[in-house]
């Protein structure tokens, strides 16, 4: 299939190398030149010089940028993918961003005979790499039918949700669910240094119990380590927790430990890590 893949960050680069792998001819666009310039000597594929161009030949273009503000300008500005794409072909965004923005989007494209699948994922860089992304995905069933090979190249569980802007709301539940227990994690871990365990050992041991999760498994031993360079940084933390507490706002709803988590990382941010990965809670509650 004729692809375009528009974001080559910490999640983009390998997803769009899973696709081109696939055999797919790929062509992407980077804002910063250099990663697109080593994705295409490490994959081959085809660069292009806005998103416009990317999307011209594409049946299917895929995003996955920043936040709210980074998809519009990409898609809707007067290079964006919305001048390129073509009736009868696919907009598929991987970042993660509001359900109301990708409804907008969906009605946007449907006026041009173009069709949008908010398609958020969960599983960190390292689920990116190794192709084994948990993929939640809003789109017609007809559109899903579609796309669902393509994802299935990285993804180890690729779900339609339901329609547009149900990928986004999962994601939503994703976030609050991990917010929480990264802060327990962080907890446990100190808890355990200055009761004077053997930290690993203590993670190995109730790793095997009740308190196992992703994050234990994953992170504990470069938590322990002082390591924050794992991808999912607290800026882009930050904004799904606010989308998080945003949406729950409008549903009526109270989330107090996603709350007390989001001002923990904004105490994080203030420390100037907005870039560390989201395991560096502990390296706040270590430094409060
Ligand atoms: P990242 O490493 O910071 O990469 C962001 C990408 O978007 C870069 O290619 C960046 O281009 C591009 N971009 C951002 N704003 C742009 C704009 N206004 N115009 C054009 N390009 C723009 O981020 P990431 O970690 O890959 O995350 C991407 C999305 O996936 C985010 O929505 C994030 O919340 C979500 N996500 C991330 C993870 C994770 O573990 N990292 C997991 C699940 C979901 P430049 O290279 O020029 O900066």
């Amino acid at each position: 299939m004729k692809i375009a893949f528009i974001g080559l960050g910490n999640m983009g680069y390998p997803m769009a190398g899973h696709l081109a792998a696939h055999g797919h001819d790929v062509t992407v666009y980077n804002r910063t030149v250099a990663k697109a310039d080593a994705w295409l000597k490490q994959h081959g594929g085809h660069k292009a010089s806005t998103p416009a161009e990317a999307a011209a030949q594409a049946e299917v273009v895929f995003t996955c940028v920043g936040n709210d503000d980074d998809l519009s300008q990409v898609v809707l500005s007067e290079t964006g993918i919305i001048q390129g794409m073509t009736p009868g072909s696919v907009l598929v965004d991987h970042s993660t961003v509001s359900a109301t923005l990708s409804r907008d989007l969906a009605n946007t494209l449907k006026g041009g005979g173009m069709a949008f699948a908010d398609a958020p994922v969960s599983g960190g860089q390292q689920g990116a790499q190794r192709g084994q992304l948990s993929i939640m995905c809003g789109a017609e069933e007809n559109v899903f039918a579609r796309i669902e090979p393509l994802l299935a190249s990285y993804g180890k569980a690729v779900v339609r949700m339901g329609n547009v802007g149900s990928g986004q709301l999962t994601k939503m539940v994703n976030q609050i669910c991990v917010a929480g227990l990264i802060e327990a994690l962080a907890e446990g871990l100190h808890f355990a240094e200055k009761a004077g365990l053997d930290t690993g050992k203590a993670m190995q041991v109730i790793g095997q119990g009740a308190a196992s999760s992703w994050q234990l498994v994953n992170r504990h031993a470069t938590m322990l380590a002082d390591e924050y360079n794992h991808g999912f940084a607290v800026d882009w933390m930050r904004k799904d927790l606010d989308l998080c507490l945003e949406e729950a706002a409008g549903l009526g709803i109270s989330l107090p430990v996603t709350r007390q988590v989001n001002d923990f990382y904004r105490e994080i941010q203030a420390m100037q890590g907005g870039r560390w990965d989201t395991s560096s809670l502990l390296r706040r509650l270590k430094q409060s």
